[in-house]
């Protein structure tokens, strides 16, 4: 970002001034309300239907108003795809990468004019949504350096041992076709740019469908993706309904590969339509998370205090790998509570575009109505330590504001401790041996990522036993949230994921390239 300061999820809690005054710049030039085209085959293209992105900030805020796509016009990104396919997968390797580096340079240049379309749509503060852009950037530039890591994937293989003849043999990674990425709203950029750059550096077109709350940074990131100067039609921008036009797409004959982030019932719904077709398909899915924190007698309770009140309610509980389950042993219960209870408290609800905000509003009318429903549900069953109202006085009546809200003493059996919320909500519970507790905390059909407080020792142990993609020890940055690309690859097992392999990580890239190998023979 500058010469001596790296932006990730780790090191946002200490920003540079400059961030702040560049951010703020970048949000009193914003225009409410302006109308965004879809983009096919390099053309502007405006539907019959529009959808209003509107703010959860505050409601009588038109973010932009964006075209719902209809079926032919889905099919029309899918055809224009296809035809591009042939200029781009022959684009050679070296160049692919050349345009790719340039796109993730015009993120980084546009990155608080994306960041703060990134507050004003999702309601995230200003930190996370420069992180997200940032990660844009650097998965698009991880995708490029693990390409040229492996010499855009040749590999000569041994010749075969002929007498009177020579072969040469050669196993090549080569793209696959039209990729489909259908991403969610909470990472708006990085979960639509990330697998959008690793399937064009690959060498496929793209059709990208961004989630129908959080429409304008996919939109900015898709320019940046087409002004560094990818060929027409290699990637296009359909926003509208999912039902409509994400399922259209999804049921598309010309859909060689997909890569779908968002929920486990929706992703599981793709995954079963996308079998339909005449034969086997690549499809990435990234899904929901139940994530689990274990807090041993030999923790730091100050770091994991601090880690799990980030990981609970950074992004108002809206990641995939929020901390919504924290187990702790019997023995530092109490002081841990009183901990948590008490750093719960000072976080700041406010309008995520102040500088001082931890917490803005969640994301919609229905998360909002969820959050009142689950709460009232927790308070009946189990004991409220903090939180658990909402915020309707004065400006906050505008939006969808929520406090960050701890349970306790909430039954074994309550479908909750299972069922993912996605709010800022999370429940405590106590335990006195740890092998019992990681049975509890590997009973969920998810496992994306994971937390640990305690020894060393303990901390191996729970790496060795734990059933998640990312597992996090002793750290106070996040408990289960804030991973990397090129640091710690992001993708999650069981229920989570359906590739095992991670975004951002060493395998990653070759999921979106399917194998030829070649021999020639002449004779010697
Ligand atoms: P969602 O409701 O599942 O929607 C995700 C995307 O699917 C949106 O673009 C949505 O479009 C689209 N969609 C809905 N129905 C469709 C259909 N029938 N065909 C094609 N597309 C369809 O998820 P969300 O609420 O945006 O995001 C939250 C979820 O994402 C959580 O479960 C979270 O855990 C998960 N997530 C996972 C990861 C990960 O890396 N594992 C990361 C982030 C988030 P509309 O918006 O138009 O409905
Ligand atoms: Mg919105």
């Amino acid at each position: 970002m500058t010469e001596n300061f790296k932006l990730t999820y780790a090191t946002m809690y200490n920003p540079p001034a400059f961030l702040h005054e560049k951010f703020e710049e970048a949000l009193a030039a914003f225009e409410y309300g302006k109308e965004y085209p879809l983009l096919i085959g390099g053309k502007e293209v405006y539907s019959e239907n529009k959808m209003k992105n509107i703010s959860p900030i505050n409601t009588d805020n038109v973010v932009g108003v964006f075209q719902k796509a209809s079926k032919a016009e889905a099919n029309l990104a899918i055809e224009a795809a296809h035809k591009a396919f042939e200029v781009w997968s022959k684009t050679p390797w070296q160049e692919r990468v050349r345009v790719m580096r340039k796109a993730a340079d015009l993120i980084s240049e546009r990155i608080f004019e994306i960041s703060a379309a990134i507050t004003l749509e999702v309601g995230k503060n200003r930190m996370e949504a420069l992180g997200d852009a940032a990660e844009t950037a650097d998965l698009i530039r991880y995708a490029c350096d693990q390409l040229e890591e492996n010499n855009g994937y040749e590999i000569e293989m041994n010749p075969d041992p002929l007498s009177g003849y020579t072969s040469r043999n050669v196993s090549y990674l080569r793209p696959y076709g039209v990729w489909l990425v259908i991403s969610p709203f909470n990472f708006p950029c990085a979960l639509s740019g990330g697998p959008v750059g690793a399937a064009l550096v690959a060498g496929n077109t793209v059709v990208m469908k961004p989630a129908s709350d959080t429409t304008l940074s996919p939109y900015l990131v898709a320019k940046c993706l087409i002004d560094a100067g990818l060929p027409e039609g290699a990637l296009n921008l359909v926003t509208g309904s999912g039902r409509e036009a994400g399922q259209s797409l999804v049921d598309h004959p010309l859909v060689a590969g997909v890569t779908f982030t968002g929920s486990k019932g929706v992703g599981m719904g793709i995954y079963r339509d996308y079998a339909n077709g005449d034969y086997v398909r690549p499809i990435i899915l990234e899904l929901g998370g139940k994530n689990p924190c274990i807090v041993s007698k030999n923790a730091n309770l100050e770091d994991a205090s601090t880690g799990i009140v980030r990981s609970a309610f950074g992004l108002q509980g809206q990641k995939c790998s929020a901390n919504s389950r924290v187990y702790i042993h019997e023995d530092v219960y109490d002081e841990l509570v009183e901990k948590i209870v008490e750093k719960t408290k000072a976080l700041k609800i406010a309008n995520p575009t102040l500088i001082d905000a931890n917490m803005g509003p969640v994301v919609n009318k229905a998360a909002y109505e969820d959050y009142q429903k689950y709460v009232a549900d927790l308070k009946e069953n189990g004991t409220t330590l903090v939180g658990g109202e909402i915020l309707t006085e004065g400006e906050f009546g505008k939006g969808y504001y929520c406090e960050p809200a701890v349970f306790a003493d909430v039954p074994a059996d309550h479908y909750l401790w299972k069922h993912e919320m996605f709010l800022p909500i999370t429940m405590l519970d106590k335990f006195s041996d740890l092998d019992d507790v990681m049975k509890v905390a590997n009973d969920v059909p998810y496992g994306l990522t994971a937390g640990f407080y305690g020894t060393e020792e303990e901390a191996a142990w729970f790496f060795d036993n734990i059933e998640a993609g990312v597992c996090y020890a002793n750290r106070p940055q996040g408990s289960t949230t804030g991973a990397w690309p090129g640091h710690q690859p992001f993708g999650g097992w069981k229920g989570s994921g359906a590739q095992g392999k991670n975004a951002g990580g060493h395998h990653y890239l070759q999921i979106y390239m399917r194998e030829q190998s070649t021999t020639l023979v002449w004779k010697s």
